[in-house]
């Protein structure tokens, strides 16, 4: 029986409209929001007052392909350190605009660090954690003056952890006198977009311009994302920097992130995100900047870096081969992307397919750029590589990974190199 479609709609929903924020170091500008590519952050987690050891781990996050780095500005020492972090980072060629992160302290460490406040791109000022009572609304108004003074972007990045305790108490109050009243998580919802967007509109009136202005409403439960976010969308019109608040470790982590940031992408809402994992120890920080690129790139949202499409592997793959050799060309290609994007433009587009034996092998291989499908158990020890659906060689003994890399290296020259 022909099955009988009428056209299917395939991809995201149209972005949810938003001003375009302008984050700026030097030559170099990251647009979030308006119609500009949904871009990828990462944080620290490096002593700030450190300069070189963080330094070093924004080179490593900024190489990765973190489009903005924050680090934390917590006391006089880390502020002392950030222009010198600035200073070493353009000394390296990383141009990628920092994002301070203030807590209780910012609105001094702001006045009196000048130059930390001018090293900076951006501020990050969470309106649950910038003081108590009549001091709340002094401190965030200092905040907002150097924002305006130094002409930075802000994001006003409210956590349900940091809630701002007096605005729950207001809403908690009012909710008791509704006839019906709100159950406690939707109070709760209400009181972090509110708090969001309040804050925002101070921010307006104390001069900062609306286009310099970026929220986050962050939760640590998938459905609870899910939900404040989709509101929050509907009641203004800055973007919005989406993330749980704290994902969690290892694969928990990754899942609990690509679920939530993946229904809310899909439905147009979101201008930058980041995946806070908790890194394994000794871990590689960039893990989460990797995912971030990762959840938009399988999504369709924006290319990084070329595709590696493996098989999982069955009772057919008796060997490890199979495996080293999906990690090693994953690896491979991750490490020469930073040169690549800047020699080989449109290299992000390819796809290279590493299959387990020949059920799949040949057929996935010449749908990708390049395929290369192993021998299974039992098959001859020959593996045929296909180029651009059409089979360009047998590869065989014990240096398949390496010879494949080289295959991989020349077409990547061959068709992306800029002199074609
Ligand atoms: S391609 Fe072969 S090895 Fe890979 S999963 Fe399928 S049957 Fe197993």
């Amino acid at each position: 029986m022909l099955v009988e479609l009428k056209d299917i709609a395939c991809g995201a929903s149209q972005r949810r409209v938003s001003r375009a924020v302008a984050i700026r170091h030097h030559d170099r500008v990251v647009v979030v929001g308006g119609n500009a590519p949904i871009v990828v952050q990462s944080m620290t987690n490096t002593d700030t007052a450190d300069a070189i050891g963080t330094a070093i781990q924004i080179k490593e996050l900024a190489r990765a392909g973190s489009e903005l780095v924050r680090i934390t500005v917590n006391n006089p020492e880390a502020a002392r350190a950030v222009p010198a972090i600035r200073e070493q980072l353009d000394r390296m060629g990383i141009d990628v605009p920092l994002v301070g992160d203030f807590h209780y302290n910012g609105h001094s460490l702001l006045k009196d660090h000048p130059e930390c406040a001018q090293a900076l791109s951006k501020y990050r000022i969470n309106p649950g954690n910038v003081g108590q009572g009549a001091k709340r609304d002094t401190q965030f108004a200092q905040m907002i003056e150097m924002a305006c003074l130094y002409q930075k972007p802000v994001r006003i990045g409210v956590n349900w952890g940091s809630l701002d305790q007096s605005l729950l108490a207001r809403i908690m109050d009012e909710n008791s006198r509704r006839p019906i009243p709100l159950s406690s998580q939707t109070v709760m919802y209400q009181a972090l977009i509110t708090s969001a967007i309040e804050s925002a509109q101070r921010a307006e009136e104390l001069g900062l311009p609306g286009n310099q202005i970026i929220l986050s409403c962050k939760v640590s439960g998938v459905q609870d994302l899910i939900s404040v976010y989709r509101e929050i969308g509907k009641y203004c019109d800055y973007p919005l920097h989406l993330g749980l608040t704290e994902a969690g470790m290892g694969s928990k982590g990754i899942v609990a992130s690509t679920a939530a940031l993946s229904v809310l992408l899909q439905e147009g809402i979101g201008d930058t995100i980041r995946i806070s994992l908790t890194p394994e120890p000794g871990g590689d920080r960039c893990k989460e900047v990797f995912v971030a690129q990762e959840i938009l790139q399988t999504m369709g949202l924006r290319k990084f870096m070329p595709m590696v499409i493996a098989c999982p592997g069955c009772g057919r793959t008796t060997s490890t081969v199979f495996q080293e050799l999906a990690d090693d060309i994953q690896s491979f290609l991750r490490e020469q992307m930073p040169i690549w994007k800047e020699s080989f433009p449109g290299v992000e587009n390819m796809n290279v397919a590493v299959m387990g034996c020949i059920v799949n092998g040949p057929g996935e291989s010449k749908h990708a750029n390049i395929g290369i499908s192993l021998p299974g158990t039992g098959e001859s020890p020959a593996a045929p590589v296909f180029i651009d659906g059409e089979k360009a060689m047998t590869l065989r003994g014990d240096q398949i990974a390496r010879d494949f890399q080289k295959v991989v290296l020349d077409y990547v020259q061959e068709r992306y190199g800029k002199a074609t």
